[in-house]
Protein backbone atom coordinates (compact mmCIF):
# COMPACT_ATOMS: atom_id res chain seq x y z
CA UNK A 1 0.00 0.00 0.00
CA UNK A 2 1.22 3.27 -0.64
CA UNK A 3 2.68 5.90 1.61
CA UNK A 4 1.27 9.03 2.87
CA UNK A 5 4.24 10.47 3.63
CA UNK A 6 3.96 13.56 1.57
CA UNK A 7 2.11 16.47 1.06
CA UNK A 8 0.86 17.80 -2.37
CA UNK A 9 1.35 21.40 -2.72
CA UNK A 10 1.96 23.56 -6.26
CA UNK A 11 1.30 19.82 -7.94
CA UNK A 12 4.32 18.79 -6.39
CA UNK A 13 4.72 15.65 -3.62
CA UNK A 14 6.93 17.61 -1.32
CA UNK A 15 8.03 16.22 2.25
CA UNK A 16 6.55 17.18 5.08
CA UNK A 17 8.08 19.89 7.57
CA UNK A 18 6.78 17.23 10.37
CA UNK A 19 8.35 14.06 11.65
CA UNK A 20 5.22 13.06 13.03
CA UNK A 21 3.03 10.12 11.69
CA UNK A 22 0.14 8.43 12.21
CA UNK A 23 -0.94 5.17 11.46
CA UNK A 24 -3.84 4.49 8.96
CA UNK A 25 -6.10 1.62 10.17
CA UNK A 26 -8.19 -0.59 8.27
CA UNK A 27 -11.49 -1.28 10.99
CA UNK A 28 -12.15 -4.74 9.50
CA UNK A 29 -8.42 -6.49 10.24
CA UNK A 30 -7.86 -3.50 13.01
CA UNK A 31 -4.11 -3.05 11.50
CA UNK A 32 -2.44 -0.70 9.72
CA UNK A 33 -2.65 -0.30 6.09
CA UNK A 34 0.02 2.48 5.95
CA UNK A 35 0.99 5.78 7.60
CA UNK A 36 0.39 8.94 6.97
CA UNK A 37 2.30 12.53 7.64
CA UNK A 38 0.89 14.11 10.50
CA UNK A 39 1.91 17.68 8.89
CA UNK A 40 2.19 21.11 10.50
CA UNK A 41 1.92 24.75 10.67
CA UNK A 42 4.67 24.90 7.62
CA UNK A 43 2.99 23.01 5.87
CA UNK A 44 -0.10 24.73 5.57
CA UNK A 45 1.94 27.79 5.57
CA UNK A 46 3.90 26.31 2.09
CA UNK A 47 0.38 25.67 0.72
CA UNK A 48 -1.47 28.75 1.47
CA UNK A 49 1.51 30.35 -0.52
CA UNK A 50 0.75 28.07 -3.58
CA UNK A 51 -3.05 28.81 -3.49
CA UNK A 52 -2.47 32.27 -2.96
CA UNK A 53 -0.07 32.45 -6.13
CA UNK A 54 -2.52 30.41 -8.17
CA UNK A 55 -5.34 32.42 -7.76
CA UNK A 56 -5.14 35.66 -9.96
CA UNK A 57 -4.72 32.67 -12.99
CA UNK A 58 -7.60 30.53 -11.81
CA UNK A 59 -10.03 33.37 -11.08
CA UNK A 60 -9.13 35.05 -14.71
CA UNK A 61 -10.35 31.68 -16.66
CA UNK A 62 -14.05 31.59 -17.95
CA UNK A 63 -16.53 29.04 -15.99
CA UNK A 64 -16.33 27.03 -19.73
CA UNK A 65 -12.19 26.93 -18.84
CA UNK A 66 -12.61 25.78 -15.35
CA UNK A 67 -15.71 23.34 -15.95
CA UNK A 68 -13.61 21.43 -18.42
CA UNK A 69 -11.52 20.31 -15.64
CA UNK A 70 -14.05 20.03 -12.96
CA UNK A 71 -15.78 17.22 -16.04
CA UNK A 72 -11.49 16.03 -15.90
CA UNK A 73 -11.90 15.09 -12.02
CA UNK A 74 -15.43 13.16 -13.15
CA UNK A 75 -14.01 11.31 -15.62
CA UNK A 76 -10.74 10.40 -14.14
CA UNK A 77 -13.35 9.29 -10.50
CA UNK A 78 -15.39 7.41 -12.78
CA UNK A 79 -12.25 5.80 -14.91
CA UNK A 80 -11.17 4.97 -11.39
CA UNK A 81 -14.75 4.10 -9.54
CA UNK A 82 -13.91 0.13 -8.84
CA UNK A 83 -10.25 0.81 -7.27
CA UNK A 84 -11.65 3.84 -5.02
CA UNK A 85 -14.69 2.04 -3.80
CA UNK A 86 -12.38 -1.01 -2.29
CA UNK A 87 -10.17 1.51 -1.22
CA UNK A 88 -12.87 3.51 0.54
CA UNK A 89 -14.55 -0.37 2.35
CA UNK A 90 -10.70 -0.86 3.45
CA UNK A 91 -10.16 2.32 4.71
CA UNK A 92 -13.81 3.54 6.51
CA UNK A 93 -15.18 -0.05 6.63
CA UNK A 94 -18.22 0.68 4.77
CA UNK A 95 -19.65 -2.29 2.33
CA UNK A 96 -18.95 -1.94 -0.81
CA UNK A 97 -22.17 -1.15 -2.21
CA UNK A 98 -22.44 1.36 0.06
CA UNK A 99 -19.07 2.99 -1.18
CA UNK A 100 -20.21 2.53 -4.95
CA UNK A 101 -23.39 5.09 -3.78
CA UNK A 102 -20.38 7.44 -2.30
CA UNK A 103 -18.55 7.16 -5.45
CA UNK A 104 -21.40 7.79 -7.56
CA UNK A 105 -22.70 10.91 -5.68
CA UNK A 106 -18.69 12.86 -5.83
CA UNK A 107 -18.55 12.12 -9.90
CA UNK A 108 -22.72 13.78 -9.56
CA UNK A 109 -21.17 16.60 -7.65
CA UNK A 110 -17.89 17.34 -9.93
CA UNK A 111 -20.63 16.80 -13.23
CA UNK A 112 -23.25 19.15 -11.39
CA UNK A 113 -20.59 22.08 -10.65
CA UNK A 114 -18.79 22.12 -14.18
CA UNK A 115 -22.30 22.88 -15.64
CA UNK A 116 -22.39 25.49 -12.74
CA UNK A 117 -19.54 27.07 -13.71
CA UNK A 118 -19.88 27.03 -17.31
CA UNK A 119 -23.78 28.61 -16.67
CA UNK A 120 -21.84 31.36 -14.58
CA UNK A 121 -20.24 33.07 -17.57
CA UNK A 122 -24.15 34.47 -19.09
CA UNK A 123 -25.14 35.06 -15.04
CA UNK A 124 -21.89 37.78 -15.26
CA UNK A 125 -22.58 41.48 -15.64
CA UNK A 126 -26.86 41.01 -15.81
CA UNK A 127 -28.05 44.12 -15.36
CA UNK A 128 -30.57 44.48 -12.10
CA UNK A 129 -34.40 45.64 -12.42
CA UNK A 130 -33.76 48.92 -10.52
CA UNK A 131 -36.47 51.45 -9.98
CA UNK A 132 -34.49 54.75 -10.57
CA UNK A 133 -34.77 56.15 -14.02
CA UNK A 134 -30.87 56.89 -15.85
CA UNK A 135 -28.71 54.58 -13.13
CA UNK A 136 -27.66 51.08 -14.28
CA UNK A 137 -26.13 48.36 -12.27
CA UNK A 138 -25.04 45.10 -13.02
CA UNK A 139 -24.14 42.24 -10.72
CA UNK A 140 -21.03 40.03 -10.85
CA UNK A 141 -20.00 36.78 -8.79
CA UNK A 142 -16.06 36.84 -7.73
CA UNK A 143 -14.41 34.24 -5.93
CA UNK A 144 -13.75 34.36 -2.09
CA UNK A 145 -10.22 33.51 -2.74
CA UNK A 146 -8.32 31.32 -1.34
CA UNK A 147 -10.35 28.59 0.84
CA UNK A 148 -9.58 26.11 3.54
CA UNK A 149 -11.33 22.83 3.26
CA UNK A 150 -11.80 20.45 6.35
CA UNK A 151 -13.25 16.94 5.77
CA UNK A 152 -14.66 13.81 8.42
CA UNK A 153 -14.02 10.43 8.17
CA UNK A 154 -17.37 8.98 7.16
CA UNK A 155 -18.00 10.09 3.23
CA UNK A 156 -14.77 9.95 1.69
CA UNK A 157 -14.37 11.67 -1.96
CA UNK A 158 -18.51 12.87 -1.19
CA UNK A 159 -17.59 15.60 1.51
CA UNK A 160 -14.85 16.92 -0.10
CA UNK A 161 -16.39 16.61 -3.40
CA UNK A 162 -19.26 19.10 -1.88
CA UNK A 163 -16.71 21.56 -1.34
CA UNK A 164 -13.99 21.35 -3.56
CA UNK A 165 -16.22 21.15 -6.63
CA UNK A 166 -18.51 24.44 -6.05
CA UNK A 167 -14.83 26.28 -4.93
CA UNK A 168 -13.13 25.39 -8.03
CA UNK A 169 -16.13 26.41 -9.61
CA UNK A 170 -16.23 29.74 -7.99
CA UNK A 171 -12.79 30.48 -8.87
CA UNK A 172 -11.06 29.95 -5.56
CA UNK A 173 -8.11 27.90 -5.30
CA UNK A 174 -8.12 25.25 -2.00
CA UNK A 175 -6.15 23.63 0.53
CA UNK A 176 -7.48 20.53 1.68
CA UNK A 177 -7.50 19.03 4.81
CA UNK A 178 -9.01 15.05 4.56
CA UNK A 179 -9.60 13.40 8.05
CA UNK A 180 -6.72 11.56 9.16
CA UNK A 181 -8.55 8.65 10.19
CA UNK A 182 -9.48 7.88 6.11
CA UNK A 183 -7.01 9.88 4.13
CA UNK A 184 -6.74 7.39 1.28
CA UNK A 185 -9.41 8.09 -0.98
CA UNK A 186 -8.40 11.39 -0.96
CA UNK A 187 -5.43 11.30 -1.97
CA UNK A 188 -6.72 10.33 -5.65
CA UNK A 189 -8.21 14.35 -5.94
CA UNK A 190 -4.18 15.42 -6.03
CA UNK A 191 -3.09 12.19 -8.64
CA UNK A 192 -6.47 13.03 -10.40
CA UNK A 193 -4.91 17.11 -10.34
CA UNK A 194 -2.16 15.45 -12.14
CA UNK A 195 -3.96 14.07 -14.30
CA UNK A 196 -6.42 16.32 -15.39
CA UNK A 197 -3.29 19.02 -15.71
CA UNK A 198 -5.18 20.92 -13.41
CA UNK A 199 -2.82 24.44 -12.97
CA UNK A 200 -0.68 24.26 -9.96
CA UNK A 201 -1.52 25.68 -6.84
CA UNK A 202 -5.31 25.65 -7.44
CA UNK A 203 -5.78 22.51 -5.49
CA UNK A 204 -3.01 21.41 -2.36
CA UNK A 205 -3.81 18.60 -0.44
CA UNK A 206 -2.53 18.43 2.84
CA UNK A 207 -2.70 15.46 5.53
CA UNK A 208 -2.43 15.51 8.89
CA UNK A 209 -4.32 15.50 12.25
CA UNK A 210 -6.25 18.61 14.17
CA UNK A 211 -3.64 19.62 15.71
CA UNK A 212 -0.96 19.58 13.04
CA UNK A 213 -3.26 20.94 10.15
CA UNK A 214 -6.77 21.71 11.00
CA UNK A 215 -6.20 24.17 13.38
CA UNK A 216 -3.18 25.80 11.70
CA UNK A 217 -5.45 26.42 8.64
CA UNK A 218 -8.60 27.82 10.38
CA UNK A 219 -6.56 29.98 11.71
CA UNK A 220 -4.24 31.18 8.40
CA UNK A 221 -4.66 34.68 7.82
CA UNK A 222 -4.07 33.92 4.27
CA UNK A 223 -7.39 31.66 4.08
CA UNK A 224 -10.27 33.74 3.01
CA UNK A 225 -13.11 30.84 3.79
CA UNK A 226 -12.96 27.75 5.50
CA UNK A 227 -15.59 25.47 5.06
CA UNK A 228 -15.56 22.73 7.54
CA UNK A 229 -17.58 19.13 7.97
CA UNK A 230 -17.46 17.43 11.50
CA UNK A 231 -18.64 17.58 15.34
CA UNK A 232 -19.85 20.65 16.89
CA UNK A 233 -16.67 21.07 19.44
CA UNK A 234 -14.58 21.45 16.40
CA UNK A 235 -16.56 23.18 14.07
CA UNK A 236 -17.26 26.10 16.87
CA UNK A 237 -13.04 26.15 17.07
CA UNK A 238 -13.09 26.74 13.38
CA UNK A 239 -15.61 29.61 14.06
CA UNK A 240 -13.54 30.86 16.74
CA UNK A 241 -10.52 30.96 14.66
CA UNK A 242 -12.36 32.87 11.95
CA UNK A 243 -13.39 35.48 14.63
CA UNK A 244 -9.60 36.95 14.11
CA UNK A 245 -9.47 38.69 10.72
CA UNK A 246 -13.31 38.33 10.41
CA UNK A 247 -13.50 35.56 7.56
CA UNK A 248 -15.67 33.60 5.60
CA UNK A 249 -17.20 29.98 7.23
CA UNK A 250 -19.29 27.55 6.47
CA UNK A 251 -19.90 25.07 8.68
CA UNK A 252 -22.14 21.69 8.19
CA UNK A 253 -21.88 19.89 11.70
CA UNK A 254 -23.53 17.22 13.44
CA UNK A 255 -27.40 15.94 13.77
CA UNK A 256 -30.64 13.81 15.64
CA UNK A 257 -32.91 13.34 12.60
CA UNK A 258 -36.47 12.28 13.54
CA UNK A 259 -38.06 9.64 11.05
CA UNK A 260 -41.67 9.74 11.52
CA UNK A 261 -44.49 6.96 10.88
CA UNK A 262 -47.64 8.05 10.49
CA UNK A 263 -50.69 5.75 11.35
CA UNK A 264 -51.35 5.59 7.47
CA UNK A 265 -48.42 4.27 6.99
CA UNK A 266 -47.72 1.33 5.45
CA UNK A 267 -45.84 -0.40 7.91
CA UNK A 268 -43.15 -3.12 5.75
CA UNK A 269 -42.64 0.10 3.91
CA UNK A 270 -41.96 1.65 6.82
CA UNK A 271 -39.70 -0.45 7.91
CA UNK A 272 -37.54 -0.28 5.16
CA UNK A 273 -37.40 3.27 5.03
CA UNK A 274 -36.17 3.45 8.64
CA UNK A 275 -33.82 0.67 8.62
CA UNK A 276 -31.87 2.59 5.73
CA UNK A 277 -31.83 5.80 7.98
CA UNK A 278 -30.20 4.68 10.45
CA UNK A 279 -28.31 1.48 9.80
CA UNK A 280 -26.94 2.59 6.59
CA UNK A 281 -22.86 3.46 7.14
CA UNK A 282 -23.34 1.61 10.82
CA UNK A 283 -25.14 4.67 11.59
CA UNK A 284 -22.32 7.02 10.98
CA UNK A 285 -24.21 9.30 8.90
CA UNK A 286 -24.89 13.27 9.96
CA UNK A 287 -28.17 13.01 8.63
CA UNK A 288 -28.96 9.81 10.59
CA UNK A 289 -32.73 9.86 11.49
CA UNK A 290 -32.42 8.75 14.63
CA UNK A 291 -35.04 9.29 16.23
CA UNK A 292 -38.33 7.32 15.58
CA UNK A 293 -41.48 8.80 16.18
CA UNK A 294 -44.15 6.38 15.36
CA UNK A 295 -47.70 6.77 15.84
CA UNK A 296 -48.80 4.62 18.59
CA UNK A 297 -51.89 2.88 16.51
CA UNK A 298 -48.53 0.95 14.53
CA UNK A 299 -45.88 0.88 17.11
CA UNK A 300 -45.92 -2.68 18.23
CA UNK A 301 -45.94 -3.54 14.35
CA UNK A 302 -43.43 -1.20 13.13
CA UNK A 303 -40.97 -2.84 15.94
CA UNK A 304 -41.69 -6.33 15.08
CA UNK A 305 -40.86 -5.73 11.31
CA UNK A 306 -38.12 -3.75 12.36
CA UNK A 307 -36.47 -6.82 15.02
CA UNK A 308 -36.81 -9.01 11.63
CA UNK A 309 -34.78 -6.57 9.22
CA UNK A 310 -31.98 -5.77 12.24
CA UNK A 311 -31.79 -9.65 12.45
CA UNK A 312 -31.13 -10.36 8.53
CA UNK A 313 -28.25 -7.50 8.18
CA UNK A 314 -25.13 -9.07 7.56
CA UNK A 315 -22.25 -7.69 9.68
CA UNK A 316 -18.77 -8.88 8.06
CA UNK A 317 -15.83 -8.07 6.02
CA UNK A 318 -16.75 -4.66 4.17
CA UNK A 319 -14.99 -6.13 1.03
CA UNK A 320 -17.53 -9.38 1.16
CA UNK A 321 -20.77 -8.37 -1.30
CA UNK A 322 -23.04 -10.23 1.39
CA UNK A 323 -21.89 -8.23 3.90
CA UNK A 324 -24.80 -5.13 4.90
CA UNK A 325 -22.94 -3.67 7.40
CA UNK A 326 -19.20 -3.08 8.14
CA UNK A 327 -17.52 -2.29 11.19
CA UNK A 328 -17.52 1.33 12.75
CA UNK A 329 -14.18 3.69 11.07
CA UNK A 330 -12.30 3.21 14.32
CA UNK A 331 -11.75 1.69 17.89
CA UNK A 332 -12.79 5.33 18.59
CA UNK A 333 -15.64 5.15 17.09
CA UNK A 334 -16.70 1.76 18.83
CA UNK A 335 -16.03 2.79 22.17
CA UNK A 336 -17.79 6.56 21.68
CA UNK A 337 -21.38 3.98 20.72
CA UNK A 338 -20.63 1.84 23.37
CA UNK A 339 -20.50 4.21 26.06
CA UNK A 340 -23.89 5.12 24.84
CA UNK A 341 -24.82 1.59 25.50
CA UNK A 342 -23.83 1.76 29.03
CA UNK A 343 -25.27 4.88 29.49
CA UNK A 344 -28.79 3.40 28.16
CA UNK A 345 -28.13 -0.03 30.72
CA UNK A 346 -27.93 3.30 33.66
CA UNK A 347 -31.19 4.92 32.06
CA UNK A 348 -33.16 1.66 31.81
CA UNK A 349 -34.07 1.67 28.55
CA UNK A 350 -35.97 -1.14 27.03
CA UNK A 351 -34.69 -2.71 24.03
CA UNK A 352 -36.12 -4.58 20.85
CA UNK A 353 -32.66 -5.19 19.88
CA UNK A 354 -29.64 -4.97 21.91
CA UNK A 355 -26.07 -5.10 20.13
CA UNK A 356 -24.40 -6.99 23.38
CA UNK A 357 -26.85 -10.14 22.45
CA UNK A 358 -25.57 -10.60 18.93
CA UNK A 359 -22.55 -12.68 18.27
CA UNK A 360 -20.06 -10.76 16.34
CA UNK A 361 -17.47 -11.39 13.72
CA UNK A 362 -14.09 -12.77 15.43
CA UNK A 363 -12.19 -9.24 13.99
CA UNK A 364 -13.00 -5.91 13.52
CA UNK A 365 -14.78 -2.39 15.43
CA UNK A 366 -18.46 -4.15 14.97
CA UNK A 367 -21.25 -2.96 16.91
CA UNK A 368 -24.32 -4.45 16.42
CA UNK A 369 -27.63 -2.67 15.33
CA UNK A 370 -29.86 -1.73 18.16
CA UNK A 371 -33.01 -0.73 19.02
CA UNK A 372 -34.85 0.94 22.12
CA UNK A 373 -38.20 1.68 22.30
CA UNK A 374 -40.48 4.07 24.75
CA UNK A 375 -36.95 6.28 24.97
CA UNK A 376 -37.72 9.03 27.00
CA UNK A 377 -37.50 12.79 25.75
CA UNK A 378 -34.73 13.17 28.72
CA UNK A 379 -32.87 10.25 27.96
CA UNK A 380 -29.39 11.16 26.91
CA UNK A 381 -29.50 8.53 23.81
CA UNK A 382 -32.50 10.79 22.51
CA UNK A 383 -30.89 14.17 22.71
CA UNK A 384 -26.85 13.47 21.50
CA UNK A 385 -25.74 11.95 18.11
CA UNK A 386 -24.90 8.88 18.46
CA UNK A 387 -22.93 8.13 15.32
CA UNK A 388 -23.68 4.83 15.59
CA UNK A 389 -26.04 1.71 14.65
CA UNK A 390 -28.37 3.26 17.66
CA UNK A 391 -31.85 3.93 17.15
CA UNK A 392 -34.47 5.06 19.46
CA UNK A 393 -38.21 5.27 19.04
CA UNK A 394 -40.87 6.46 20.91
CA UNK A 395 -44.86 6.50 20.63
CA UNK A 396 -47.09 9.25 19.99
CA UNK A 397 -50.91 10.06 19.33
CA UNK A 398 -51.37 13.08 17.33
CA UNK A 399 -49.91 14.77 14.26
CA UNK A 400 -49.75 17.85 16.27
CA UNK A 401 -47.51 15.87 19.11
CA UNK A 402 -45.48 14.22 16.20
CA UNK A 403 -44.38 17.59 14.96
CA UNK A 404 -43.84 19.84 18.15
CA UNK A 405 -41.45 16.08 19.22
CA UNK A 406 -39.74 16.12 15.82
CA UNK A 407 -39.27 19.83 16.44
CA UNK A 408 -37.87 19.63 19.54
CA UNK A 409 -34.25 18.81 19.62
CA UNK A 410 -31.01 21.14 19.59
CA UNK A 411 -30.58 20.08 15.99
CA UNK A 412 -31.84 20.32 12.21
CA UNK A 413 -30.10 18.55 9.64
CA UNK A 414 -32.60 16.46 7.85
CA UNK A 415 -35.95 13.94 8.31
CA UNK A 416 -38.43 11.40 7.01
CA UNK A 417 -42.00 11.31 7.03
CA UNK A 418 -43.75 7.86 5.97
CA UNK A 419 -47.64 8.18 5.49
CA UNK A 420 -49.91 6.87 2.85
CA UNK A 421 -51.15 10.06 2.54
CA UNK A 422 -48.27 11.92 0.21
CA UNK A 423 -49.60 15.52 0.73
CA UNK A 424 -50.02 15.19 4.90
CA UNK A 425 -46.24 13.71 4.56
CA UNK A 426 -45.41 17.26 2.68
CA UNK A 427 -47.35 19.19 4.74
CA UNK A 428 -46.15 17.94 8.13
CA UNK A 429 -42.56 18.54 6.11
CA UNK A 430 -43.35 22.30 5.80
CA UNK A 431 -43.86 22.31 9.51
CA UNK A 432 -40.67 20.70 10.67
CA UNK A 433 -37.31 22.05 11.50
CA UNK A 434 -34.87 20.51 8.96
CA UNK A 435 -32.52 21.04 5.98
CA UNK A 436 -34.02 18.22 4.01
CA UNK A 437 -37.60 16.61 4.42
CA UNK A 438 -37.93 13.30 3.13
CA UNK A 439 -41.37 11.82 2.64
CA UNK A 440 -41.92 7.92 1.91
CA UNK A 441 -38.09 7.77 0.79
CA UNK A 442 -34.80 8.48 2.82
CA UNK A 443 -31.83 9.70 3.05
CA UNK A 444 -32.11 10.99 -0.99
CA UNK A 445 -28.77 14.13 -1.74
CA UNK A 446 -28.68 15.33 -4.92
CA UNK A 447 -26.71 17.96 -6.28
CA UNK A 448 -29.06 20.09 -7.10
CA UNK A 449 -30.98 20.63 -3.77
CA UNK A 450 -29.29 22.38 -0.86
CA UNK A 451 -27.29 20.11 1.99
CA UNK A 452 -27.27 21.35 5.04
CA UNK A 453 -28.77 22.31 8.65
CA UNK A 454 -30.95 24.65 11.01
CA UNK A 455 -30.14 25.21 14.50
CA UNK A 456 -26.70 23.01 16.00
CA UNK A 457 -26.42 21.58 12.36
CA UNK A 458 -24.41 24.26 10.92
CA UNK A 459 -24.06 27.68 8.92
CA UNK A 460 -24.94 27.51 5.57
CA UNK A 461 -25.57 25.46 2.59
CA UNK A 462 -23.73 22.91 0.27
CA UNK A 463 -24.90 21.16 -3.34
CA UNK A 464 -26.90 23.30 -5.59
CA UNK A 465 -26.64 26.89 -6.55
CA UNK A 466 -26.08 27.59 -3.01
CA UNK A 467 -23.34 25.63 -2.68
CA UNK A 468 -21.70 27.68 -5.50
CA UNK A 469 -22.26 30.73 -3.73
CA UNK A 470 -21.01 30.02 -0.60
CA UNK A 471 -17.40 30.48 -2.55
CA UNK A 472 -18.39 33.93 -4.42
CA UNK A 473 -18.68 37.37 -3.43
CA UNK A 474 -21.06 39.04 -4.75
CA UNK A 475 -20.70 42.42 -6.62
CA UNK A 476 -22.06 45.19 -8.13
CA UNK A 477 -21.23 47.95 -10.36
CA UNK A 478 -23.28 50.75 -10.42
CA UNK A 479 -23.70 54.55 -12.10
CA UNK A 480 -25.21 56.25 -14.80
CA UNK A 481 -26.72 54.55 -17.46
CA UNK A 482 -25.41 55.04 -20.69
P1 LIG B 1 -14.20 15.93 13.87
O1 LIG B 1 -14.80 17.24 14.16
O2 LIG B 1 -13.49 15.21 14.94
O3 LIG B 1 -13.13 16.07 12.68
C1 LIG B 1 -13.47 16.65 11.44
C2 LIG B 1 -12.20 17.19 10.79
O4 LIG B 1 -11.70 18.27 11.59
C3 LIG B 1 -11.08 16.17 10.67
O5 LIG B 1 -10.42 16.37 9.45
C4 LIG B 1 -10.18 16.56 11.86
O6 LIG B 1 -8.82 16.19 11.68
C5 LIG B 1 -10.33 18.07 11.86
N1 LIG B 1 -9.98 18.73 13.12
C6 LIG B 1 -9.86 18.19 14.35
N2 LIG B 1 -9.53 19.14 15.25
C7 LIG B 1 -9.44 20.32 14.58
C8 LIG B 1 -9.18 21.66 14.95
N3 LIG B 1 -8.92 22.00 16.21
N4 LIG B 1 -9.24 22.62 14.00
C9 LIG B 1 -9.54 22.31 12.72
N5 LIG B 1 -9.77 21.05 12.29
C10 LIG B 1 -9.74 20.05 13.21
O7 LIG B 1 -15.38 15.04 13.25
P2 LIG B 1 -15.33 13.53 12.75
O8 LIG B 1 -15.28 12.65 13.96
O9 LIG B 1 -14.28 13.37 11.70
O10 LIG B 1 -16.76 13.40 12.03
C11 LIG B 1 -17.93 13.13 12.71
C12 LIG B 1 -18.78 14.37 12.85
O11 LIG B 1 -18.96 14.99 11.59
C13 LIG B 1 -20.18 14.08 13.34
O12 LIG B 1 -20.55 15.01 14.34
C14 LIG B 1 -21.06 14.28 12.11
O13 LIG B 1 -22.38 14.61 12.38
C15 LIG B 1 -20.33 15.35 11.39
N6 LIG B 1 -20.66 15.34 9.96
C16 LIG B 1 -21.51 16.30 9.47
C17 LIG B 1 -21.87 16.29 8.12
C18 LIG B 1 -22.83 17.32 7.58
O14 LIG B 1 -22.92 17.43 6.38
N7 LIG B 1 -23.51 18.09 8.40
C19 LIG B 1 -21.35 15.31 7.27
C20 LIG B 1 -20.49 14.36 7.79
C21 LIG B 1 -20.14 14.38 9.15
Amino acid sequence: MQRLDKQFIANQWVPSHSTRTLPVINPYTETAITEVTAGDAKDVDAAVVAARRALPGWQALTGEQRAVYLDGFAQSLTARREELIRLSSTNNGKALAEAGIDLDDAIACYRYYAEQARKLDSRQGQPVELDMVGVEARCYFDPVGVVGLITPWNFPLVTSAWKLAPALAAGCTAVLKPSEVTPLPEQALAEIALEVGLPEGVFNLLHGDGEGIGAPLSQHRGIDKVSFTGSNRVGEAVMRAAADGSRNISLELGGKSPIIVMDDADVEEAADHVMAGIYFNAGQICSATSRLIVHEAVADALYAALGQRIDSLVLGDPLDEATTQGPMTSARQKEAVEHYLSIADQEGLTAVRDARDRPLPQQGYFVAPTLYRDVPVDSRLWREEIFGPVLCGRSVSSEQDTIALANDSDYGLAATVVSGDPARAKRIGRQLQAGSIWYNSEQLVLPQTAWGGFKRSGIGRELGPWGLASYQEIKHIIGPAN
